[in-house]
């Protein structure tokens, strides 16, 4: 069986907050905003193990990345 859950730490806490964008979804767990995806429960471990790991890392690359578009603009 698949499930939406939330790309980055693969929570299944996740809000549609947008109706008129349905690839707009927010994590209550991680406070990510995006597209989520859809998958069977041993990709969703997966995950959830990798977030766990390297949950410093990536949100410090997702706060750079954020900064790398500010400057573009
Ligand atoms: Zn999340």
């Amino acid at each position: 069986m698949k499930t939406k859950i939330c790309p980055r730490c693969g929570s299944d806490d996740i809000e549609w907050i947008i109706p008129q964008n349905w690839s707009q979804w927010s994590c209550n767990n991680c406070n990510y905003t995006g597209p989520v995806v859809e998958v069977d429960t041993e990709s969703k471990e997966e995950i959830q193990e990798n977030w766990e790991k390297h949950k410093p890392e990536i949100l410090r690359k997702t706060a750079q990345k954020h900064d790398e578009d500010d400057d573009d603009e």
